[in-house]
């Protein structure tokens, strides 16, 4: 995949708008900002995405089970949470543009640039040196890297200390930069404010004493206050843990980027309850059990890297971004966070109720540790479309555009095609999709040219496609195109469905995990 490729993003976003997978929002009004549709085909790839997590982090773990809870929780909830408080970001305005920015994604973006420096000068090294370059050795030893490097660990120092107590110095911090914005050139900022990212509403009439709730801002607190329900009714032990995929909602300060940064968007979160001092090795396990689930996709391996936080969130022991190589560049998917017994203990605080697991074997109880796993699910759409868009020319000259989905998460799995629209094809090729559709999302298509059709078919991914011909009346054979290598194969229709089965079962990406 090209890096920090706009035009790709911008093919993207009118290919996923063309094919059917994502809409912007209320369109005929002009839209709102930063919020979403998913169309036809969206909203099979997105169902697709969902099972393949839940399978993963419910169906094979034994000690995980799942909840849905609701969007609306008691408003008590948020402050337990730290939310009405501290669920702030930094905003900055520049003067001249009127735009409005996050100071610390400035200020992270300026050091994304130094990075870029350090990067290059190895890249130029490693090609001075030929077998002979030693990367680390150069790193630790090369003037220029240590000097950018000191730049970085500086400005990362003050980033955290501005971020925790001092709003005037990130301020100063941009100016001392010379950080401009990206709209207007100019460097003439507002002071740093701090902005609460909760939508809120009232609950009830006015008459009736109404009271502001919150649509909530994550979906991880519907766990916890759950956890003792969950824990009792389902006689769970510890280590044990709870998923759930559901909405979320932000009043996000820059909504741009497509569907990475949304005002509502979907997340798919796990609580993993532990034992107080356990956290951390749990923590690692579940860091290696999530890269390997990214990577099983087969989206690429070098498209993930680990981002170790430097300015923890209040409620964190340790933390980490699971980052994918967007079109935008390397950015955050999901987050895996050791989120000490912060919420639970909160909880206990605010609603007077325990919180506590007794444990058996030590005969006590306690209030156990938590290890979050938190991913975006529009994120990880984003990642599927962005690595999966290929525009490629093929042995016989004609060009095409293929999302390379893989083929379990692909919305349509099998399209059925009469290579005429005569002769008994249609009536046969309806029999065949009669075969196949118990078993998999199919797509029938009569019209136009077959060289058209299967272009239809991999402009939306769809990983096979059967012909029906006149030999097909005579043999009871079809053809069976492979989408990624447009290759065919002869096969009888009654060997299909099982052949189908296989080739886009969930089983292949899941089994090796
Ligand atoms: P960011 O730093 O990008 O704002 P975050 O660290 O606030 O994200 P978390 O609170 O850790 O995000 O949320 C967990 C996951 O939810 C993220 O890894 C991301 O995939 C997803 N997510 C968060 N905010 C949004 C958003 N506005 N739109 C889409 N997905 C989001």
């Amino acid at each position: 995949m090209a890096k920090q490729d706009d035009n790709l993003l911008k093919k993207i976003i009118s290919h996923a708008k063309e094919y059917g997978f994502i809409f912007p929002s209320s369109e005929i009004y002009d839209g709102l900002a930063a919020t979403y549709d998913y169309g036809q085909n969206g909203v099979e790839l997105k169902n697709n995405l969902k099972q393949y997590w839940w399978k993963f982090m419910v169906q094979m773990h034994e000690n995980i089970v799942g909840i849905d809870a609701a969007i609306f929780m008691h408003p008590t909830t948020w402050k337990a949470s730290g939310h009405v408080d501290a669920f702030n970001d930094p905003m900055i305005d520049n003067k001249d543009s009127k735009k409005r920015y996050r100071a610390d994604v400035l200020i992270e973006e300026h050091v994304a640039k130094i990075e870029a420096k350090i990067k290059k000068e190895v890249t130029k090294a490693a090609k001075r040196f030929g077998e002979d370059f030693d990367e680390a050795q150069f790193l630790a030893t090369n003037p220029r890297v240590l000097d950018n490097q000191k730049k970085i660990e500086a400005i990362n120092e003050r980033l955290k200390k501005g971020m925790e107590s001092d709003l005037d110095d990130l301020k100063l911090l941009i100016e001392e930069l010379g950080i401009a914005c990206p709209v207007s050139g100019s460097k003439n900022w507002t002071d740093v404010r701090q902005f609460n990212l909760m939508f809120s509403t009232e609950l009830g009439s006015l008459a009736d004493g109404a009271s502001t709730i919150y649509l909530r801002p994550e979906t991880a607190q519907g766990i916890f206050v759950n956890f003792l329900n969950v824990q009792k009714t389902g006689r769970m032990k510890i280590p044990f843990g709870i998923a759930q995929i559901g909405k979320a909602f932000r009043n996000e300060i820059i909504a741009r980027q497509f569907i990475f940064r949304m005002r509502e968007f979907e997340q798919m979160e796990m609580q993993f309850f532990v034992k107080p001092g356990e956290e951390l090795e749990w923590y690692e396990s579940w860091k290696q059990k999530r890269i390997q689930w990214h990577k099983a996709l087969g989206l690429g391996e070098e498209n993930y890297r680990f981002h170790d936080h430097l300015n923890l969130a209040h409620y964190a022991n340790a933390a980490c971004d699971i980052e994918f190589d967007f079109p935008m560049g390397f950015k955050e998917l999901e987050g895996i966070h050791s989120r000490t017994d912060f919420d639970l203990k909160a909880h206990e605080e605010h609603s007077g109720k325990k919180l506590q697991f007794f444990d058996h074997q030590e005969n006590k109880s306690y209030v156990p540790y938590v290890i979050e796993t938190s991913i975006g699910l529009d994120r990880l759409f984003l990642a599927v479309l962005s690595a999966s868009y290929t525009e490629e020319t093929l042995e016989d000259g004609s060009e095409r555009t293929v999302l390379k989905i893989p083929a379990a998460l692909a919305p349509t799995k099998v399209a059925v095609l009469p290579l005429l629209k005569k002769d008994g094809l249609p009536e046969k090729a309806r029999e065949v999709i009669d075969g196949l559709k118990l078993d998999h999302t199919c797509q029938y298509d009569e019209k136009d040219a077959i060289g058209r059709r299967y272009r239809r078919q991999d402009a939306v991914g769809t990983p096979y496609c059967v012909t029906v011909d006149h030999q097909s009346l005579e043999d009871g054979t079809v053809t069976l195109r492979h989408r990624d290598t447009a290759e065919q194969e002869r096969i009888s229709i009654e060997a299909l469905n099982d052949k189908i089965v296989q080739l886009v079962s969930f089983k292949t990406l899941l089994a090796a995990q």
